[in-house]
């Protein structure tokens, strides 16, 4: 985590001023100068006092990272840190750097990694949230599918609204495996009430294995899913991860360096 800026005032003053106000101590900032002299602090004394305010920000810093993180709810852990751009040439590095700057988190705009499984969507999709989260935001994984039920759940009880607010309140939601099930139109119009209440106002994140040609398939109606491609991919991110599968090709190696035979690439498997 990256976040506890020191403050940029030179003077040591300026510096406890700029940490009370990091740690919105209003009552502390308004009356400190007086009480240092009040208590003839010298520079000792408030050397002391901004270490002091300095360790309180960043345990506060600490503890939300904490919260955030568990209130993600990953399935696991993967960094951007540990994934092989090489292994996906079609996925620069350097608009995956960009995107995990969180600058898209706060111009609410949506990424849509597309590709075939095992590609390296999902590991992409959490190394994101991840780094949303060392920046302070608040980020929700969900699959599509258990966000579907979430919804069909949330309508037979009346309380769509609710369910929409409290992902609201997520800065950044990653939606992951959209397409691997197609919907009943009821879903499908959920779906699209869910991120059309993001549009434009939060982030989302999401990874599908269809091509946007056959979201058709996947929605059912063309008049929404057309309504849905254009919100989604207006201001938006699109990463094409497409390829060999990268478990497919790290068996392979395995089985080269093991000194056996390796599993056909994927595609070539079958022989009639
Ligand atoms: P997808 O979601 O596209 O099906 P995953 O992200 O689940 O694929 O990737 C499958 C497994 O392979 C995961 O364990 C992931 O960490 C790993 N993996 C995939 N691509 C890469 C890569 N380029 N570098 C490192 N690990 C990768
Ligand atoms: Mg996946």
């Amino acid at each position: 985590m990256n976040v506890t800026q020191p403050p940029n005032d030179e003077s040591l003053l300026g510096r406890v001023d700029a940490w009370l106000h990091a740690l919105r101590l209003p009552g502390a900032a308004a009356r400190y100068r007086s009480l240092a002299e009040e208590f003839g602090a010298g520079e000792d004394a408030l050397r002391f006092l901004e270490g002091v305010l300095a360790a309180e920000l960043e345990s506060r810093e600490l503890r939300r990272y904490q919260r955030n993180l568990r209130a993600a709810r990953f399935p696991v852990i993967k960094e951007l840190g540990a994934f092989d751009f090489s292994a996906v040439p079609g996925l620069p590095k350097a608009r995956v750097e960009e995107l995990a700057t969180g600058r898209f988190v706060s111009a609410h705009e949506c990424v849509i990694l597309v590709g075939n499984p095992g590609t390296g969507k999902t590991h992409v999709l959490i190394g994101l949230g991840m780094e949303a989260i060392r920046q302070s935001f608040r980020v929700r994984f969900v699959t599509a599918g258990a966000l579907v039920n979430e919804l069909l759940l949330a309508r037979a009880e009346l309380r769509v609204p609710k369910l929409l607010r409290f992902y609201g309140s997520f800065d950044l939601v990653l939606v992951d495996e959209l397409g691997y099930v197609p919907f009943n139109r009821e879903a499908a119009q959920l779906l699209f009430e869910f991120f059309s209440d993001r549009y434009e106002t939060r982030a989302t994140a999401l990874t599908t294995n269809l091509p946007f040609a056959q979201w058709t398939q996947v929605f059912g109606d063309e008049t929404m899913t057309v309504a849905l491609l254009d919100r989604l991919t207006h201001r938006s991110h699109v990463l094409l991860l497409n390829g060999e599968s990268y478990r497919m090709r790290e068996s392979r190696r395995r089985a080269v360096f093991q000194g056996v035979d390796p599993p056909p690439p994927e595609g070539e498997g079958k022989t009639s």
